[in-house]
C-alpha cells in the first residue's frame, strides 16, 4: 500500500525591530539573563501594553509579499496557559482577526538538483504575537533558570493550508521563507539562535484518498535538517500505526535530535482549552490605503521579480539565477554592474565573476560585496581587458584578481602594466618570436608544410613560452600560420 504525506507548517519569524512587541524594552538576541526586562514585560499590575508600530510594518510588508489581504482592522487576543516561561500568565496573540489573509508561495524542491518542480503553497493567515522567554535546564544542576529577555519579541506566525507533500518541499518552503524575511529585512532568519523556526503538522493517507489523515504536530522545529528527520520519522511512524490496524492519535509532540526521533508531549489541545478572548488594553489596528500605499512604495523589487529580470532580460542559466538571487545584496550587486556594463551581453561574463570569484572572496574575507575595496566600475575594466584578448583569463583570475583587491587605488589596466601581465598582439613582437620559433623547428616545420597541420598546437605551446605567456592567442596563431604557409 502506498501512502501520501501531507504537512501543514506554523512558521515562526522574530521580527528584527528594536524594541520588544508591547514596550520599549530591547528585543535584541542574547543580553544578560533577564536585563532586557521591565515592568510592562512581566505585566505587572498598572501596566499596559503599547502595540510596537515598527512590528505592523513588517507583518505588512510580508503579507504584501506573499499576496496575502491585508486586514484593514485587525485584533489582539489573549491565549491564556501557565508556563514559567510566560511571565503575563497569557500570550499576546491575533487569534479573531489576524494581519495578514490568504496567500501563497512557490516554491521549488527541484533547486538542488536539475530537475525543477514548482509547486503553489497557499498561506492560510499571518498574525502577529510575542514571543515566550526561555527555560534553561542546562545551567544549573539541579534547577531549571529562567531567561525573560525574549519575553515580548515580536513574532508572525505563517499558518499554511496543508498543501506540503514532502521533507523536501518544506525545506525548499522554510529557505525560501528565510531568503524572503531577510529580503524584507524584517528578521535576520537565523535558524541556529531561533528567530526562524517552525511546528510541523504531519499526516499520511493512502494514495488517492481524498480526506485528510489523522495529524501529529512536531513542535519547535529550529533546523532544516531536523524538519527533514522530523518529517521522515513521523511518516514512518503513522504508516506502522496504520499498517498494524490502529489509528493515529492526534497529539502534540517533540523531537529528540539526538536520536532522531519524536515523542509524545502531550494530547492536543483545542482552542478552548486556552479560553481566547479579546485583548482589552490594546485598540484595534486600523490600517488605511494610504498606510498600505506607503509601506508598499517602500519595499525593494521581490526576489521573483529580479529573477525573472535575470532570465529573461539577461538569459542567464538558472544556476546562475539561484546564485545571484540568494540574497539581496548578491542581486542588487550583480544588477549595478550589469547596469554599468550598458548591454545585457556581458551579463554572463560578470555573473561568472560574481559567482566564481567575488562570493568566494566575500565568504573568505566576510566583507560584504558593496563593500568591496574594488569599485564596480575596476571590474568592469579587468573583464574589458580579458574580452579585448589584453589579458588571458587565467592570468587575470589568478595573478592580477589578488592583486586588485589589495592595491584597490590602482585601475586594472595600470596594475597589468606594472606587473607586466598584458597579452601583446603587436605584430612586431609576434612576428619576431615566430620567426625565432620556425628557425628553432626546422624539422616540425617540414612536417607541418608536408601536411601535419595539427602541430600548429605545438607551435603554438612553444609561442606562449617563448612570450611568456603574453601573446595574445588570436593574433600569435595568425602570424604563426602566415609564416608556416609561406
Ligand atoms: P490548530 O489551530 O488546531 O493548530 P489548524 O487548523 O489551525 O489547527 O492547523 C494548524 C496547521 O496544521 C496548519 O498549518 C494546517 O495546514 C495543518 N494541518 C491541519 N490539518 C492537517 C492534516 N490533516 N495533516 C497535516 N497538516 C494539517
Ligand atoms: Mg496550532
Amino acid at each position: 500500500m502506498s501512502y501520501e504525506t501531507v504537512i501543514g507548517l506554523e512558521i515562526h519569524v522574530q521580527l528584527a525591530t528594536r524594541s520588544k512587541a508591547f514596550c520599549a524594552d530591547d528585543a535584541s538576541f542574547g543580553g544578560t539573563p533577564n536585563s532586557h526586562v521591565s515592568a510592562i514585560s512581566l505585566a505587572h499590575p498598572g501596566t499596559l501594553p503599547r502595540l510596537n508600530a515598527r512590528a505592523v510594518d513588517y507583518a505588512v510588508r510580508l503579507g504584501l509579499a506573499l499576496g496575502c489581504k491585508i486586514n484593514p482592522h485587525s485584533t489582539f487576543d489573549r491565549k491564556n496557559y501557565f508556563y514559567a516561561d510566560l511571565p503575563k500568565g497569557f500570550q499576546t496573540t491575533q487569534d479573531r482577526n489576524p494581519v495578514c489573509i490568504g496567500g501563497s508561495l512557490t516554491v521549488d524542491s527541484g533547486r538542488e538538483t536539475a530537475v525543477r518542480s514548482p509547486s503553489t503553497i497557499r498561506i492560510h493567515h499571518i498574525h502577529l504575537e510575542e514571543d515566550a522567554g526561555k527555560s534553561l535546564h542546562d545551567q544549573d544542576p539541579s534547577d531549571s533558570l529562567i531567561d525573560l529577555n525574549r519575553a515580548g519579541v515580536p513574532l508572525l506566525e505563517i499558518v499554511t493550508e496543508p498543501d506540503l507533500r514532502s521533507a523536501e518541499e518544506v525545506a525548499a518552503f522554510m529557505t525560501e521563507i528565510r531568503r524572503l524575511v531577510r529580503w524584507l529585512g524584517i528578521s535576520d532568519g537565523n535558524m541556529e539562535e531561533g528567530s526562524l523556526r517552525c511546528d510541523v503538522n504531519v499526516s499520511v493517507r493512502k494514495s488517492g484518498e481524498k480526506e485528510l489523515g489523522q495529524r501529529c504536530e512536531v513542535k519547535n522545529i529550529n533546523s532544516m535538517r531536523f524538519a527533514r528527520r522530523a518529517i521522515e520519522f513521523e511518516v514512518k511512524r503513522q504508516i506502522g500505526i496504520l499498517e498494524s490496524g490502529s489509528r493515529v492519535a492526534q497529539e502534540t509532540r517533540g523531537f529528540d535530535a539526538g536520536t532522531g526521533t519524536t515523542y509524545s508531549l502531550r494530547e492536543k489541545e483545542d482552542a478552548h482549552d486556552y479560553r481566547y478572548f479579546p485583548e482589552p488594553d490594546l485598540p484595534p489596528v486600523v490600517l488605511t490605503e494610504q498606510y498600505l500605499r506607503e509601506i508598499k512604495n517602500g519595499m525593494p523589487p521581490l526576489p521573483v521579480e529580479l529573477e525573472t529580470e535575470f532570465r529573461e532580460k539577461y538569459k542567464l542559466p538558472d544556476q546562475d539565477i539561484d546564485m545571484l538571487a540568494q540574497d539581496r545584496e548578491t542581486a542588487v550587486y550583480f544588477l549595478k554592474l550589469a547596469k554599468l556594463a550598458g548591454s545585457e551581453t556581458r551579463a554572463k561574463s560578470i555573473s561568472n565573476l560574481i559567482i566564481n570569484k567575488l562570493l568566494p572572496w566575500s565568504v573568505t574575507s566576510k566583507i560584504p560585496l558593496d563593500e568591496c575595496p574594488v569599485s564596480p566600475s575596476g571590474w568592469l575594466e579587468l573583464l574589458d581587458l580579458i574580452e579585448s584578448g589584453q589579458l588571458s583569463a587565467s592570468t587575470a583570475y589568478q595573478r592580477l584578481f589578488p592583486a586588485l583587491l589589495e592595491k584597490p587605488a590602482g585601475s586594472p589596466t595600470r596594475l597589468a602594466t606594472e606587473m607586466n601581465l598584458l597579452q601583446s598582439a603587436d605584430s612586431d613582437f609576434l612576428d619576431q618570436i615566430a620567426a625565432e620559433l620556425l628557425d628553432r623547428f626546422p624539422e616540425k616545420v617540414a612536417e607541418y608544410r608536408k601536411g601535419k597541420k595539427g602541430l600548429i598546437g605545438f607551435f603554438m605551446g612553444e609561442l606562449m613560452k617563448m612570450s611568456k605567456g603574453k601573446a595574445e592567442p588570436k593574433a600569435a596563431t595568425k602570424v604563426l600560420e602566415d609564416k608556416l604557409n609561406e
